[in-house]
């Protein structure tokens, strides 16, 4: 088994075996770029540490082997007393989960190498011991779990002692002091000597880094972010090089473009005099990259043609990572970069343009849960609000919400159904849970690359970053700005866009997606990259797909905006929630009716009313075809509950009031009461057991077909019968509705198709013989999950699904994506037989499903027709089905 790769013999494709950093460190290496040698140890090896506690048999040999070939290369030995090789140990998993888990740098110092050290670095002892203490300290807290707080109170001690608040002040006496103190605290917690031996260093730190993957705050984020728990980190053993030699050495992060707007340019952030992770952890202050211009050309002028070939090489934006030392650039890291949502339509737009990509790879680029996320409302343009602060817009969106300090407070009130702004100075990895339950996160520091602002963009969270205004005093739970003091619970809004931080509730407007689609934005002139940008990328997403997309809509308003969203038709229209408002009393008037007169009278009163109401929608779906389904709720939802309602009964009689009518109401319910009414009298079964009520739905609907086709538009309706799991059920509500449809239609043009709902297990299992009766098929993924599982959809997700989520037995809860093995093979049978037996049949899908992105590629990949989801997430199926083909 080869467990250890050389850094050229690897390649960029190779990041399931080598991580990310890994892949990407032996691409760079074989594109000729300033990489400081090393090797990668794979993801199997880690795997297999995991399995069984210890590193797998062959594994030290080839480390060794690699290490003896790269000590050849350096011309150095890891930690040799005269002249040391050192090297940082880091992780690197397929995925990037940035800051989630260990790295340990300065591996091979001793109190011996130490001094070589500092000859290597032309007699600089405050370096090297600068080094030493950062070792100890690293490998102490990650390696060892000693408390890191232990080595802070140790470094505030020794710059109290010499009067300073400034690292840089402590001299090489001072930090030899603190040298002896950080191996005392790391003897204490360990019951052992800080080890000497460098390969032991080495070994223990592969450990700790193949460990991190099982690190609390890993699973939380790899939950977070759906990344499979079994991928294992690959380890990374790079020779140091030092961006903290002095001025003319620093470290620094850069974007080929600006990972938030997507815009042509030069971004990132340098420190000089400063070591790697000084600057991902927003520690101190960066200074913007173009300012290494005046601090070193040559550097600079390297470290841009670099930027360019990694982009043409990669095709994409690319995020680097390097060091400078001592005027010669190092490039330590290199990715295809995280960005925002709208940078990421933006880029993929340029780089069309550019002819670096197709359109269908632009396709591939962006996705539709981006799309969504422009769809959110920002804050309005005239709000009378002035900001108290101005920080980074680190991660777009408009958050508005009570502040919190602490990440656990940060949980506690949004579990109260609180929107809550986390305000920390900085964040760490630490902070993750708080920052999930937030809406927002403000830091009084850090860039755009500090760990809030990349972990925000990373979960499309709004976050403004480096707002140094602010004074944030974490335990006394205050912030003062502007010379204001805001507490915990006071509200506060942030702009993820321009960095901006407001006192109060700022108020919010539609985003200009939203209006781009809407009609009110004319992509062809308006000065707006991003619009331009989306209007693009749409328009070659509808050229491509091959599903159609219909929206559920219950209303001509919803219907109407649907339409603007690029919906073709109506794919679900739910009649019960006609049955609502004043027209309860009507509805309640045809349960309680005793008499077939009453019964009439009551459907003949509700007739006009769901007549209009069809009217109004196949109107604003003139031409496109409109599903209607059938009543399908148990009755008894639309009177009041049996509690209440015993209640009220006993109260009035009591006062000796006159109670018959309520009394009837009760008696109604209770006959009506089911222990499982979603396994009840409801869909089809309604139909058959109330006499009328499909046909006055039936009636209504092919009048209302018939009156707007006289107005000259076109109406296409699709009568849907829900809740069907055997033929028959469906042939008795045909034949009556038939009969309807050919008296009201006559000679008016009119075709009203019939087809059903298959949302019940045993339905699509006899598909082939309910295809015979039935012109198109709706999957009611939402029922079929429900009745295939037998999870009560309105109980589980709430109840339990945390427990399934944490032991994986499904990544994402099957209500929200399709559960492709089961309900989706339910799907994939019902498909096929139904086809079978009706080649013509028309196939769709209604359920929540149909506006997932996974579900909708499935939907594509089985065959439906179309996808019919809420009016909001039309353009996210548009987009979807588009990808799904190329
Ligand atoms: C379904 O079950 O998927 C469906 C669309 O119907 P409803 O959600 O109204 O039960
Ligand atoms: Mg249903």
């Amino acid at each position: 088994h080869k467990y250890v790769y050389d850094f050229a013999e690897g390649n960029k494709e190779l990041k399931d075996l080598l991580g990310g950093k890994g892949a990407n460190l032996a691409e760079m290496t074989n594109l000729g770029l300033p990489v400081p040698p090393g090797f990668t140890i794979t993801t199997e090896a880690c795997k297999a540490y995991l399995a069984t506690g210890r590193e797998p048999d062959g594994l030290a040999a080839q480390i060794e082997a690699h290490l003896e070939s790269l000590e050849r290369e350096m011309g150095r030995r890891l930690g040799d007393p005269q002249d040391p090789l050192l090297v940082s140990v880091r992780s690197g998993a397929k995925f990037s989960m940035p800051g989630m888990m260990e790295t340990v740098l300065n591996v091979g110092l001793n109190d011996r190498s130490v001094v070589g050290l500092s000859a290597q670095a032309g007699g600089n002892d405050r370096f090297a011991w600068d080094s030493y203490r950062r070792l100890i300290q690293m490998f102490g807290k990650t390696v060892c779990d000693v408390p890191g707080e232990e080595f802070e109170h140790a470094l505030e001690e020794a710059k109290r002692a010499k009067g300073t608040k400034n690292d840089l002040d402590l001299d090489a006496d001072d930090l030899r002091g603190l040298v002896d103190g950080y191996k005392k605290i790391f003897a204490e917690h360990t019951g052992r000597e800080f080890p000497q031996e460098p390969r032991e260093q080495l070994d223990l730190a592969i450990r700790a880094v193949f460990e991190s993957w099982n690190a609390e705050r890993a699973v939380v984020y790899r939950r977070q972010e759906r990344i499979p728990a079994d991928l294992g980190t690959a380890v990374n053993v790079v020779s140091m090089v030092f961006g903290n030699l002095g001025p003319d050495s620093g470290t620094g992060v850069a974007f080929t473009r600006d990972p938030a707007s997507g815009a042509q340019g030069i971004y990132g952030d340098y420190l000089a005099n400063a070591q790697g992770e000084d600057v991902v952890a927003g520690i101190r202050n960066t200074v913007p990259l173009q300012e290494l211009e005046q601090l070193d050309k040559k550097s600079y002028d390297e470290l841009l043609g670099f930027m360019a070939r990694l982009e043409e090489h990669y095709k994409d934006l690319c995020d680097i990572e390097f060091t400078i030392e001592r005027g010669k650039l190092w490039m330590l890291q290199t990715r295809v970069g995280k960005r925002t949502a709208a940078a990421a339509f933006v880029i993929a737009g340029q780089l069309v343009d550019e002819g670096l990509i197709d359109p269908d790879e632009a396709l591939h680029r962006v996705n539709g849960a981006q799309l969504a996320q422009l769809m959110f409302p920002r804050f309005r343009l005239d709000h009378e609000f002035r900001p108290v602060a101005k920080g980074i817009g680190a991660s777009p969106g408009a958050a508005s919400g009570k502040v919190v300090f602490t990440s656990a407070r940060a949980v506690e009130l949004a579990a109260e159904g609180e929107s809550v702004i986390l305000v920390r100075r900085e964040t760490n990895p630490d902070d993750l849970n708080g920052m999930i339950a937030s809406k927002g996160i403000l830091t009084s520091r850090g860039g755009k690359t500090s760990h809030a602002a990349v972990v925000a963009r990373g979960m499309g969270k709004t976050c403004v970053s480096g707002a140094d205004e602010l004074d944030v005093n974490i335990p006394a739970k205050k912030f003062t700005v502007a010379g204001q003091t805001v507490n915990e619970g006071d509200i506060v809004s942030i702009d993820g866009t321009t960095g901006k931080v407001y006192l109060g509730e700022v108020p919010v407007m539609p985003s200009e997606v939203v209006q781009y689609f809407e009609g009110s934005l004319d992509p062809e002139h308006v000065d707006n990259a991003l619009v331009r940008a989306v209007h693009r990328i749409m328009t070659h997403a509808d050229a491509k797909r091959r599903l159609a997309v219909r929206t559920n809509a219950d209303t001509g308003a919803d219907a109407a905006r649907a339409r603007r969203f690029g919906a073709e038709g109506i794919g679900l229209c739910r009649t019960e929630h006609m049955f609502l408002g004043d027209r309860r009393e009507l509805v309640e008037r045809l349960i309680l009716a005793r008499t077939d007169d009453e019964r009439q009278s009551a459907l003949a009163a509700l007739l006009p009313l769901q007549r209009e109401d069809f009217v109004e929608i196949f109107r604003e779906m003139d031409g496109l075809p409109v599903t209607v389904r059938l009543i399908d709720p148990p009755l008894h939802e639309f009177l009041p509950p049996l509690e209440q309602l015993a209640v009220n009964v006993a109260v009035a009689q009591e006062r000796g009031e006159d109670v018959a009518k309520e009394e009837a109401l009760l008696a109604a319910v209770r006959r009506m009461h089911e222990e499982n009414p979603m396994l009840g009298l409801r869909g089809v079964r309604l139909g058959l057991v109330i006499p009328g009520l499909f046909a006055m739905q039936v009636r209504a609907i092919a009048e209302a077909a018939v009156a707007v086709t006289r107005d000259g538009a076109v109406a296409k309706p699709e009568i849907m019968v829900p809740l069907v799991g055997a033929v028959q059920e469906l042939e008795t509500v045909r034949a009556e509705a038939e009969k309807i449809i050919a008296e009201v239609v006559a000679d008016s043009g009119v075709e009203v198709l019939i087809g059903t709902m298959i949302e019940v297990p045993r339905a699509a299992l006899t598909a082939g013989e309910i295809a015979e009766a039935a012109q198109f098929f709706s999957f009611g993924t939402n029922d079929l999950t429900q009745m295939a599982w037998g999870f009560s959809r309105d109980d589980v997700e709430g109840a339990f699904f945390w427990r399934y989520l944490e032991l994986g037995i499904f990544g994402i809860s099957p209500f929200e994506s399709i559960d492709r093995d089961g309900v989706g093979r339910l799907v994939r049978i019902a498909a096929e037989e139904g086809r079978a037996a009706r080649p013509e049949l028309k196939l769709g899908v209604c359920g929540e499903h149909g506006g997932d992105p996974d579900s909708v590629h499935f939907f594509h990949e089985v065959g439906l027709d179309y996808v019919s989801c809420s009016p909001f997430r039309v353009p996210v199926a548009r987009l979807e089905a588009g990808r799904a083909v190329v």
